[in-house]
């Protein structure tokens, strides 16, 4: 057996990169009001730092990078990771997570640097709840048409990812299903975790089950193919739709069983699992200048401490990491 195995047997070959924990909107399920504390610069990975984390981890078998945040278009150089990632033989995938809002001037050097795909967060098509949901932006506009951009310069897929809100903006869910049909969008729809601020805001959690109820309104929901990525959702198509509606349960049906990834956070912690407390701090050993081959025991040792479940699953309290600090 090539490649890397955690201890369940699980194949890991994904990695996903939190490159600052800076960020340009304040979502309410993700950040208190006032930000959270943050990194000093100088303890945030440097690009190089980052590479040489790359490098070992593709050595041991990670063939898939997404880079991720805060929100990594406020990281200036961004386009330069990029290249220089995609120049480890090993990556076959380099994408993106992104809230959008930077999206229409950063896209086509992102997608010349090497970018493939895109994931961008939009939670609401309506312009005063993207203020109420952002708590900073006015930016819905730009988002949009970053949106458009990404897909004209080549980049794709471009997936959607909503986190639901009751009573904030699950009346938005059919009208973003409706895009499948009118527009190709690629729509996921996330169950809101009860981490970060998710925990302060879990009254307003609704089931997937349910937004898929909900969406039985617009015809029959069929399975669909996957789409490209290695993500945990679960595809459907309405007919003669060519996007596809997606659905990411990780309260009320814990995709652990496939997990194949590790993060690592802006300051250079190695996470077996987002919703664990375990990290194992990199930055120090890249720092002491410890070789490619000390990296990758470090690896090893993150991969042989991934827990079975999240603890979401096994009933223990969340860790208190925001969100922007892991890479959501
Ligand atoms: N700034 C980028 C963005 O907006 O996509 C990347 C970072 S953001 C933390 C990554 C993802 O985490 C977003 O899709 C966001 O919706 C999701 N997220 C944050 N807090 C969450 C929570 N409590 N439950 C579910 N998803 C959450």
């Amino acid at each position: 057996m090539t490649g890397l195995y955690d201890s369940f047997n699980r194949p890991i070959s994904y990695l996903r990169i939190s490159v600052t924990d800076r960020c340009n909107l304040r979502c309410i399920y993700c950040m208190p009001e006032g930000g959270v504390s943050l990194v000093r610069h100088e303890d945030i990975l440097t690009y190089e730092e980052i590479c040489a984390v790359a490098r070992a981890a593709a050595e041991l078998g990670i063939t898939k990078i997404r880079l991720t945040g805060g929100e990594p278009l406020v990281r200036s150089g961004l386009p330069h990771l990029i290249r220089m990632l995609s120049k480890i033989d090993a990556i076959d995938d380099i994408s993106l997570t992104t809230n959008g809002t930077l999206l229409s001037h950063h896209s086509a050097e992102l997608k010349s640097a090497g970018l493939k795909r895109l994931n961008v967060s939009l939670d609401t098509l309506c312009s005063e709840r993207f203020k109420l949901i952002t708590r900073v932006g006015d930016n819905l506009d730009e988002v949009l048409e970053g949106i458009e951009i990404a897909k004209t310069v080549g980049l794709n897929p471009v997936k959607i990812n909503m986190v639901v809100m009751a009573g904030i903006n699950d009346d938005e869910v059919t009208e973003f299903a409706a895009k499948t049909v009118e527009e190709g969008w690629h729509v996921r729809f996330i169950e809101m975790m009860p981490v970060s601020h998710g925990n302060v805001m879990s009254r307003h959690f609704v089931p997937a089950d349910e937004i898929k109820k909900r969406l039985e309104v617009l015809g029959k929901l069929e399975p669909g193919p996957p789409i490209v990525g290695n993500g945990p959702a679960r595809y459907f198509r309405f007919p003669d739709a060519t996007g596809t509606v997606g659905f990411i349960t990780p309260v009320s049906e814990h995709f652990c069983f496939q997990c194949n990834r590790l993060r690592l956070t802006a300051d250079g912690k190695l996470l077996p699992c987002l919703l664990s407390h375990e990290e194992i701090d990199l930055k120090r050993a890249l720092r002491q200048d410890m070789s490619t081959e000390d990296l990758k025991e470090l690896f090893e040792e993150a991969v042989a401490r991934k827990p079975l479940r999240h603890f979401l699953a096994q009933g223990h309290p969340p860790p208190d990491r925001p969100f922007c600090r892991a890479g959501g």
